[in-house]
């Protein structure tokens, strides 16, 4: 049976990906940073919690890291650990550079040392974009990142090539652009938005805070964007991939799906608030997927309004659940 190394496996694209190779075959393992609480509510959600082992480490901690390699023989590694929310990187670009930078030198580090020819996955970003370059952006557009965020996936970017120029090793990267779920962190704008319009709907919640709701960004659904993933790494031949839906909407719009889905006017309910206005913002951001088309056979399958309809309901879901005196 054919090993898999997931970090990040307690966050949202983990589970989801933990869940495919799971349907494959793969036995799957978890890297995961201990915590003084269990958070493996995703795989729970998923009802795989018992179906993954789980291996401590962290990926500033290079030694855990080998350990994991040597334990779990993965033929492939895929790196989705990290401090993923932008605007927290502004409050913490050190441990963000250490985590989200550092930490994919140290996977590349230990497999180098133990098993060089294990397939690696780099959970690149199209943060690393910024201020764009073009109007649509493929793997051939300049990077222009905008937040510490983006600074240290691009060098978690650069340092996989490199390895792969270098030492011939089997790096790929995926250049994702935002994926949503009813699994994404409550703090991200889509699910910020879909927990407040359950909440408002069922009287729980009066008003939704909101910084730039002008950004525009290409918003997809995580359950589709795994499969482009685990495609790179059965390629012949390592590559880096856009994978997008090639659509661009802005917050506002994304809002205002989500209101009208439970009959409600998003202009009753947000309220702009510069609290959450970021020091640098992305203003943009349109994928250009047809590398992934032409090479891996991928697309998105899932429409925003059917994404953000998935997590509304999800929502409204746990809200009545959490109002029924339970926890979750
Ligand atoms: P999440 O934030 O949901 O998950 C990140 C995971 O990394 C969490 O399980 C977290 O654990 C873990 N982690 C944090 N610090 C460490 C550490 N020091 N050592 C080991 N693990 C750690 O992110 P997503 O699932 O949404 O994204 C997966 C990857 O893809 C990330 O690298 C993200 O930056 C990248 N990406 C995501 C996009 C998106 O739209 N979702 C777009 C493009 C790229 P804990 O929660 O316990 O801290
Ligand atoms: P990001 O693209 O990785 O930063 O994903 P987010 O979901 O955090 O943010 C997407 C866009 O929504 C950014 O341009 C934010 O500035 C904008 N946005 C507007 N209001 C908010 C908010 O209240 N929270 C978050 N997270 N983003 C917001």
């Amino acid at each position: 049976m054919k090993s898999a190394l997931i970090t990040g496996i307690m966050g949202q694209d983990g589970a989801y990906l933990a869940k495919l190779l799971l349907t494959k075959g793969y036995k799957v393992y978890g890297f995961n940073a201990r915590r003084s609480t269990p958070s493996n509510w995703r795989l729970q959600f998923l009802e795989i919690q018992n179906d993954v082992e789980l291996i401590d480490g962290d990926l500033t901690d290079m030694s855990s890291m080998i350990r994991a390699i040597q334990k779990s023989k993965a033929a492939e590694v895929y790196n989705l650990g990290a401090q993923s929310f932008v605007a927290t990187s502004w409050e913490q670009p050190i441990l963000t550079a250490q985590v989200t930078g550092i930490g994919a030198v140290n996977v590349l580090e230990a497999i180098r040392l133990t098993e060089p020819s294990i397939k690696f996955y780099q959970a690149s970003t199209s943060e690393m974009f910024g201020l764009i370059q073009e109007p649509m952006q493929s793997e051939k557009t300049p990077f222009y990142p905008r937040s510490p965020y983006g600074v240290a996936k691009l060098y978690g970017h650069w340092i996989t090539v490199n390895y792969r120029e270098s030492f011939n090793m089997f790096g790929c990267c995926g250049i994702l652009f935002n994926h949503e779920s009813p699994l994404r962190g409550i703090e991200f704008v889509t699910r910020k938005v879909t927990d407040a319009v359950a909440r408002i709907k069922l009287g729980r919640q009066k008003e939704l805070r909101l910084g730039n709701i002008d950004a525009k960004r290409d918003w997809g659904f995580a359950g589709d964007y795994v499969e482009a993933m685990w495609l790179m790494l059965q390629q012949d031949k390592p590559d880096d991939y856009v994978v997008a839906t090639g659509r661009t909407t802005t917050v506002r719009d994304m809002c205002r799906i989500a209101f009208e889905y439970v009959d409600l006017n998003y202009e009753d309910y947000v309220i702009i608030d510069p609290k959450f206005y970021r020091p640098a913002e992305v203003e943009v951001l349109l994928g250009n997927p047809a590398k992934a088309k032409r090479v891996l056979d991928w697309e998105a399958k899932t429409s925003l309004e059917s994404l953000i309809h998935m997590m509304v309901d999800a929502d409204l879901k746990r809200v009545r659940y959490e109002a029924g005196g339970h926890t979750c």
